[in-house]
């Protein structure tokens, strides 16, 4: 631990944390990877804040009752006091070292805050390959890079897993005989990654990726200098920017049919969309589902006549054209809401249902490379078969690059190639 960090037990709350003027705490646990991800920025921190402002962390499942009684229930959870009061923000899960310093500088008169910031030194890290993105794509492209000892440094702006920690079940990774939470196929792929030597950088914000130089700016003040770079950062559900709808994603509203349609055995659901991979999904869905509502703002789909010519002989399925959603309601489990509205009158109706698909497409999270790439006409990254891109020396893997079928063992085969094929060229 660094020596301006203090670890105190809940005896020495009052003395350590109460009775200062100004202090932080970090309330931690073992084997939690967002409390490693914070380590390393609460001791950098530590290195310039600390002088003024003592820095403290306290065990939290051995220090239980404190924990409780200051309704602490993750770690890691970090808080701010002020003459024995909580002040600022109660940061948890992947912490942003931008968070922690927006609440450290409040603690601090204005004259102090100049004198801190000074002692900021940005630096360089030399790395063979550095990986932008931890999902599957990424930390497999880790892993076999790792084994092949290429020094590799991945970069994610949140914590590492992708959709997969945020996928409540999948069935179809191989290898796993039952359904695995989401959560632990994404901390088995990440621990594995972390085993064979892959360097994280967890939950950074990324201030500049320089693809030509190959340099990846993080936290405003680590330079990540590499020989290679592998974009690896996935993409997103387009939004529709309805209320309820980033409340319940993931959790009433799906956008993976193949994942979680087969939760719907015997069940209503609603989808959302008109193109192909809204019909195409709903083909999937109508194998499980006793009844699809397909809501489509259009008076007719977009999808290829011969998907809509087999939509008709669907027979559980109703259709609401010209019908635009305009909120997501949520009763319980599986018990879903969809606020539609008839365009041409203007009225709005609620359909039940037990679950709600959303297939307006998604969006490759190409925002730091923008311009600098060759994209395919849906705007993904173009690559050759070794997944290299249109610039030498930058790879891209998984969901963000141009394919026919995104999923967890396509991204992974891609994280494979682009490994292999860097590290006979390095
Ligand atoms: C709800 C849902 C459920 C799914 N369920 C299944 C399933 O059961 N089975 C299956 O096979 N597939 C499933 N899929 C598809 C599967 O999750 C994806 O195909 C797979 O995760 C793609 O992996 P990836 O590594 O390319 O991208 P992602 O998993 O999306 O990971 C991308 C990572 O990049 C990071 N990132 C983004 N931008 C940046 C940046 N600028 N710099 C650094 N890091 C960045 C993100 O934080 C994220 O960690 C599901 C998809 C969804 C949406």
């Amino acid at each position: 631990m660094a020596k301006l960090i203090k670890e105190i037990q809940a005896a020495d709350y009052r003395k350590e944390v109460l009775n200062q003027p100004r202090v932080v705490v970090d309330f931690y646990s073992t084997e939690c990877p967002p409390c490693e991800a914070l380590a390393a920025k609460y001791e950098a921190l530590s290195e310039i804040y600390g002088k003024d402002i003592p820095f403290v962390k306290i065990f939290r499942q051995g220090n239980r009752e404190l924990a409780t009684e200051l309704d602490i229930t993750g770690s890691p959870t970090v808080l701010f006091y002020e003459n024995g009061k909580i002040v600022g923000d109660k940061l948890t899960g992947g912490i942003k070292r931008s968070d922690l310093m927006k609440n450290l500088d409040t603690l601090l008169t204005e004259s102090e805050k100049t004198i801190t910031h000074a002692k900021i030194k940005a630096y360089e890290t030399e790395t063979d390959v550095v990986i932008l993105g931890g999902g599957p794509a990424g930390l497999t492209a880790g892993l076999y890079l790792a084994q092949a000892h290429v020094k590799t440094i991945l970069v994610d702006t949140a914590l590492p897993g992708g959709y997969v920690a945020t996928t409540h079940l999948v069935s179809n990774y191989p290898g796993f005989i039952e359904p695995l939470p989401g959560m632990m196929l994404s901390h088995y792929m990440s621990e594995q990654a972390k085993a064979n030597g892959v360097e994280f950088r967890a939950a950074v914000e990324v201030n500049n990726v320089d693809l030509k130089n190959k340099t990846v700016t993080i936290d405003g003040v680590e330079t990540i200098k590499a020989k290679k770079i592998v974009i690896a950062t996935g993409s997103r559900p387009r939004p529709l920017g309805l209320p309820g709808e980033k409340e319940y994603g993931g959790n009433g509203i799906s956008y993976c049919a193949t994942c979680d349609a087969k939760y719907f055995q015997d069940k209503e659901v609603v989808v959302i969309g008109g193109g192909n991979s809204a019909i195409e999904e709903t083909f999937f869905i109508a194998k499980f589902a006793k009844k699809i509502t397909i809501v489509h703002q259009f008076d007719h789909f977009q999808a290829n006549m011969v998907a809509q010519e087999k939509l008709k002989k669907l027979e559980n399925v109703e259709i609401l054209l010209e019908h635009e959603p305009r909120e997501f309601k949520k009763y319980g489990t599986m018990d879903m809401g969809v606020v539609v509205e008839e365009l041409k009158s203007g009225k709005r109706k609620e359909v039940r249902t037990n679950g709600i698909f959303v297939f307006v497409g998604f969006l490759p999270n190409i925002e730091a490379f923008n311009g600098k790439l060759a994209l395919d006409k849906w705007g993904y990254l173009n690559t050759n078969d070794e997944m290299e891109t249109s610039l030498e020396g930058v790879y891209a893997v998984g969901d963000v690059k141009t394919k026919a079928y995104r999923q967890i063992t396509t991204a992974v085969a891609d994280g494979t190639i682009a490994a292999i094929a860097i590290s006979k060229n390095i």
